[in-house]
């Protein structure tokens, strides 16, 4: 590979960094400033500065292991591993029908490789049963989205609308962990005069950049987004003409509001009635303003619900379409965006389909080349799937997702992955989840294979190839064309990612997510594309046409007209009459058959489980700043593991008291499902009848031990954000010396040590 830097993007979060990198003749990788990619303009944070460390060999696996007689996973050749796989799924199917095999994705999927999974898993496996992990990231902000507007895109705005906003409520995101690089539009946006509120039950580094930070209770976002609908109705702020012309179903949500005035909501959240009034002056008073949801009120059993009444609160006074205003989502993920739209979901197919409409299995199945009766229904959500391991499901493939450590409930879920039959898992690394495989394939990462993403904003990516990929991974594209080839589907399966991403512009064609005018090229040359961006109209192209603004015109153009367009591979095409993209959603119409947003009446609802005597503690729990998700990567980076090297709980100081408790020392947070334990941080930045802990680690310490898989209805997204515990205190000589991240690291070094070992063994062996 060339010693010049390659620009591209960052691995991890749904920013999508962009970022140079460079091999050194010493065989690292350097990462240097990409100053011309306007999102993050040069500035990574710590996670995408050390993403090379996982590229190293030291860290990663680099010979597929399959579990022998005795249990162990040793090398194996990936022929020999992936006949076994093969075999154990035909088995299965056999033995059990396609739907005792399940397929588990993840938001961190390139995609062309989400696109190919839910490919594989219904044309290749038959089986209905797929999800991936992105059902645990956004999936209450996306069912929201699609009821108001019809469509679902993170945010319907480009991040660069933001500094020019005049007020925005941010609700339940900790950018400033989450996403550095983004605060910078936070803080332009004070600079030009703009309000900045943070909603969060603790008062983190984001919320202390607000010029109103709210507190609320755990699980009360809803009843407060209610609360201030009331006011902004009592006051007569309601944008009157908006609601009329823009809007349907007004009344009922009124009705709904009306219902929760603001001292019965002060009583719910524990905000007062004067930050209440305070935070509809600050929103209402400015000719635009925005509300940003993330993790907090989402990843509830009600995220739906309370995404919708942040969108009514937006529509009564006349924010979204309308310019530097409206509602978005901070989607989590790297490719948590593109991997809700390519089909790995339960229920969808490519370009945003559903799964139960007719035409859209028709059109899916034309560009597949298979009958659409043969396509199987919706299957299970995420936790359904997964709870449903060693039971319904006997056998799993499992990429790019390490459950074990992410999932709700995590020890009974471990417990349904052990149950298995069998277990094939695709991974860079032996993550958690990977160790309990009877076959690991080592597959190529960010940095070694192009593919695109689409980041938060909806911004389709071309993630280029910057390295050469180590001796003995390959990529998920040739894993799963191997696989399909032994299960007798021999066409269908390229393992060239522009192919992939061709064949993906003809399946999404004329679906609410249409990337037909997108190409690689454009890509590159346009430092990415916004979604929808049809083919061109006047070449027959699909559905929702060009407009010279870029804005959505829904245009009948039926199925055989989908089909049969030529797509603008042609670079001639591509620019008198290419489709712009479309950075901003409707400035005209919504996405609706009618083209106006619906307000969907809701109303509070507790949380699934609400403080008792026996567990009278809220635990809430969210990231840091130095690690990523399940921390399968980060926490194998020197520089991050020193900077955060374990969990802890933060506890108030009055709590820390109560139960005797100093800095340091080790708390036992006990819930209804398991019982974790890690050191107490005391600090007043958190509410005293609330708790947090971060969720990145295994074994004693892992949070998911105690979240509560209780779904929300319509989205099924557990409730991670609120359950009830107790805290007791742990003498200190009961826990061991070492951190758990330390033993973690231990414990998977020897792993890879004797994989190493036996690899060289063996090569020895076949040279002799
Ligand atoms: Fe990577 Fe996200 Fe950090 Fe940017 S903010 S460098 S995308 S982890």
């Amino acid at each position: 590979m060339q010693n010049t830097a390659t620009p591209t993007h960052c691995p991890y979060c749904a920013l999508q960094c962009g970022m140079n990198l460079t091999p050194t003749p010493d065989g690292t990788v350097e990462v240097s400033e990409r100053a011309d990619f306007p999102v993050n303009r040069g500035a990574l944070c710590g996670k995408g500065r050390t993403a090379p460390a996982v590229l190293a060999r030291n860290v990663r696996l680099t010979s597929p292991l399959v579990r022998d007689a005795g249990g162990t996973l040793v090398p194996a050749s990936w022929d020999e591993a992936l006949d076994r796989i093969a075999a154990e799924l035909s088995r299965t199917r056999a033995e059990h029908g396609p739907d005792a095999v399940g397929v588990f994705g993840g938001g961190g999927l390139t995609n062309e490789k989400a696109y190919t999974l839910g490919k594989f898993a219904r044309v290749v496996l038959g089986t209905s049963q797929i999800d991936y992990n992105g059902r645990f990231c956004m999936s209450s902000a996306a069912a929201a989205g699609i009821k108001a507007f019809g469509l679902d895109r993170g945010l319907p705005f480009p991040l660069e609308d933001i500094p020019k906003s005049g007020c925005v409520i941010l609700v339940g995101s900790n950018l400033a962990e989450t996403m550095p690089p983004s605060l910078r539009f936070f803080t332009e946006l004070k600079e030009n005069g703009g309000t900045l509120i943070v909603i969060d039950p603790r008062r983190t580094r984001t919320a202390e950049q607000a010029d109103l930070h709210l507190a609320p209770r755990p699980g009360t976002d809803l009843a407060l987004a209610l609360g201030l609908l009331h006011l902004v109705i009592a006051e007569g702020r309601v944008d009157e003409e908006y609601v009329r012309e823009r809007t349907a179903g007004w009344e009922d949500a009124r009705a709904a509001a009306m219902a929760h005035w603001p001292e019965y909501v002060e009583r719910i959240t524990g905000v007062s009635v004067p930050q209440l009034r305070e935070t509809v002056r600050l929103f209402c008073e400015p000719e635009s303003a925005m509300v940003l949801t993330a993790r907090g009120p989402e990843q509830q059993s009600k995220g739906t619900d309370t995404v919708g009444a942040w969108i009514n609160l937006c529509l009564a006074t006349g924010r979204p379409g309308r310019p530097l205003s409206g509602y978005g989502c901070l989607t989590g993920q790297g490719n948590g965006q593109g991997g809700r739209e390519h089909g790995q979901k339960a229920d969808q197919l490519p370009g945003y389909r559903k799964l139960d409409d007719p035409a859209a299995r028709r059109h899916v199945a034309e560009v597949w080349g298979v009958d659409p009766d043969s396509l199987p229904g919706p299957g299970r959500s995420a936790y359904e799937l997964l709870d449903a391991l060693g039971t319904d499901i006997r056998s799993l493939l499992l990429m790019a997702s390490n459950p074990v450590v992410s999932a709700p409930r995590a020890a009974h879920i471990e417990e349904r992955i052990k149950s298995l039959d069998f277990l094939a898992v695709c991974d860079v690394v032996l993550s958690e989840t990977a160790a309990l495989a009877d076959v690991v394939l080592p597959v190529t990462q960010w940095a070694e294979e192009t593919g695109t993403t689409t980041n938060l904003e909806g911004r389709v990516l071309l993630r280029r190839r910057a390295v050469t990929p180590p001796e003995g991974v390959r990529s998920d594209l040739e894993v799963m064309h191997e696989l399909a080839a032994r299960l007798g589907v021999e066409k269908g399966f390229p393992t060239d990612p522009e192919e992939v991403f061709e064949e993906l512009r003809r399946a999404s064609a004329g679906g609410p997510a249409d990337y037909s005018g997108i190409t690689y090229r454009r890509l590159a040359e346009e430092n990415g594309v916004f979604w929808p961006c049809p083919s061109p109209a006047e070449a027959g192209g699909p559905g929702e046409g060009a407009r010279p603004d870029g804005q959505l015109e829904v245009v009948d153009m039926g199925e055989d007209a989908l089909l049969d367009a030529p797509l603008p591979d042609d670079p001639a095409r591509e620019t008198p009459t290419a489709h712009p993209g479309t950075p901003r959603l409707f400035l005209d119409r919504f996405a609706t058959p009618d083209g106006r947003a619906r307000f969907v009446p809701v109303s509070h609802r507790a949380t699934a489980e609400e403080p008792d005597d026996e567990y009278p503690v809220l635990l809430t729990t969210g990231r840091v700043v130095a690690q990523y998700q399940s921390g399968a990567q980060t926490r194998r980076v020197a520089e991050l593991n020193a900077a955060a090297p374990g969990p802890f709980v933060e506890i108030h100081p009055r709590l820390a008291a109560r139960l005797g408790v100093a800095e340091g020392d080790p708390v036992a947070v006990v819930s209804r499902r398991g019982r974790a334990v890690a050191p107490a941080r005391i600090t007043n930045a958190i509410r005293p009848d609330t708790v947090f802990m971060p969720f990145h680690w295994p074994g004693e310490g892992r949070a998911n031990t105690l979240t509560n898989p209780a779904l929300d209805p319509t989205s099924r997204m557990p409730e991670f954000k609120a359950c009830a515990v107790r805290l007791e205190a742990v003498a200190r000589e009961a826990v061991a010396e070492e951190s758990i991240a330390e033993e973690t690291v231990a414990e998977e070094t020897a792993v890879r040590e004797t994989v190493e070992r036996e690899t060289v063994e063996r090569e020895a062996v076949s040279a002799r």
